[in-house]
């Protein structure tokens, strides 16, 4: 069975006392969660402060992105160096926020992931349709291309290393929520494709975590779903007690 992962994307939300704080709280109220692996996003200045908060506990720490290249001549990037060494374990990479607003495309992405691979760090790598193009019956067209593109080239123990996340533009920040068919059909065919490209036992271990708009409400039918193995979760992450509720979901689902 496939491990429940709950990872939380703050986006550009909260300073380094802020995100601190609402780390203390998580970690309070997690104690005696032991099966599912919990994963906060926080932006690269409350990195370190949310590390000293979490270093001796079993949450992890992630970053919201990362550049391609190991340093150099990149104003305003962070490398995967960088945030290695200040406590993260994960890294998002392709969010559709990047792909809309910062020119990410297929091709960036790979180059991140590989970069990303060649440190400790696992990447948790996101695809997902806008609505127009699900309107247009291109859902799985788009999909294949994204993860055919950004997963090229990759060995079966790099893929084996790599979180997958689905998600729906159209989904993101809306309050709109794939329903879970909606959201499984999609995490099915991602595993179809990871069979096609690398294997099936590949593609029975790489975690598909589904994010858009998940809430305390309507976690429990998504993660019930048999390829969704977790969520990545936004706005809903941002106050300790809705996440920590959705957390214990996933572990409730895991007993
Ligand atoms: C996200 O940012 O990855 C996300 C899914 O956001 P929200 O939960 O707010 O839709």
């Amino acid at each position: 069975m496939r491990k429940k992962i709950i990872a939380g994307n703050w986006k550009m939300n909260k300073t380094g006392a802020e995100a601190a704080s609402f780390a203390r709280d998580l970690k309070l109220k997690t104690l005696n969660i032991n099966k599912t692996e919990i994963v906060i996003c926080p932006p690269f200045t409350a990195l370190a402060p949310v590390y000293d908060m979490l270093k001796e506990s079993r949450l992890k720490l992630g970053a919201q992105n990362v550049h391609w290249e190991p340093a150099g001549a990149f104003t305003g990037e962070i490398s995967v160096e960088m945030i290695e060494k200040a406590g993260c374990k994960y890294v998002i990479i392709g969010h559709s926020e990047r792909r809309q607003f910062f020119g990410e495309t297929d091709q960036t992405v790979n180059k991140k992931i590989k970069q990303t691979l060649a440190s400790s760090l696992c990447p948790i790598v996101c695809f997902g349709e806008t609505l127009q193009q699900r309107q247009d019956g291109k859902t799985q067209s788009i999909i294949r291309t994204q993860v055919t593109e950004g997963l090229a080239g990759l060995s079966i123990e790099q893929m084996q290393r790599i979180v997958l996340a689905y998600e729906p533009v159209w989904a993101i920040g809306t309050g709109v929520t794939a329903t879970p068919e909606q959201a499984e059909e999609v995490h099915n065919f991602i595993r179809q494709l990871l069979s096609g490209l690398f294997n099936s036992q590949t593609a029975e271990v790489v975690p598909i975590l589904y994010g858009g708009s998940v809430k305390p409400d309507n976690i429990k039918e998504l993660l019930n779903q048999q390829n969704i193995d977790g969520g990545l979760i936004g706005g809903a992450s941002l106050k300790v007690d809705p996440f920590v509720e959705m957390i214990k979901v996933a572990e409730d689902l895991s007993n």
